[in-house]
């Protein structure tokens, strides 16, 4: 994993750009949205996290990681609401990207073309492998991108895909490790055969 340079001038300087955390479930992206927001945070920055409002696992309030480090945020229902509400912010943190409205990709280059540092974390590939929602656009428009990976709970290497271990078809479905498990790309593809049989 290739964490973010420890360029400081990131936190001292009103710079607009706009960095994107993916990666599959249980990577640590959520961890690590935290982990820059609090940073600019130490520096007295401005900060403010978005979720879309359908992630309603845990607290309305708070934006919670797997190991329940938080901090507030606000959920929104479509992505043109975040405009409403950074004015008077230097770094917009969206967790869960992938379930956001494709008008994020505008609404992001918008708030870095302001002066803003927009760090984006969401799952880039839904449980069947296919790019999820505007993932794919925002890292194509990022600064940078930091794929993150989790451990594949089959062989131990490195995990790009979740793989849904119970029977349903909707791509949005919510949940931890009753519903998903991170696998490699091999163990993924034999988990999928096995699935159809
Ligand atoms: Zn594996």
């Amino acid at each position: 994993m290739v964490l973010y340079s420890e360029d400081h001038t990131q936190e001292t300087k009103r710079r607009g750009r706009i960095e994107v955390i993916c990666g599959s479930m249980f990577s640590g992206k959520t961890e690590e949205l935290i982990r820059r927001m609090k940073r600019a945070k130490f520096a007295r920055q401005r900060v403010e996290i978005f979720k879309p409002a359908v992630d309603t696992r845990y607290s309305e309030e708070d934006i919670v990681s797997h190991d329940s480090h938080s901090i507030a945020s606000t959920p929104i229902d479509t992505s043109a609401s975040i405009l409403l509400f950074t004015s008077e912010i230097d770094v917009v943190g969206i967790d869960e990207a992938q379930f956001f409205d494709t008008g994020l990709i505008d609404v992001c280059n918008q708030l870095a073309n302001n002066g803003i540092r927009v760090i984006i974390a969401g799952l880039d590939m839904d449980f069947k492998g296919n790019p999820f929602g505007p993932m794919p656009q925002l890292c194509a428009i990022a600064d940078e991108v930091s794929k993150v990976h989790a451990i594949c709970v089959k062989c131990g290497q490195l995990a790009c895909f979740s793989h849904r271990t119970v029977k349903n078809d909707k791509q949005f479905l919510l949940g931890e490790t009753a519903e998903y498990e991170p696998l490699c790309r091999g163990c993924y593809l034999r988990a999928v055969e096995a699935d159809k049989q």
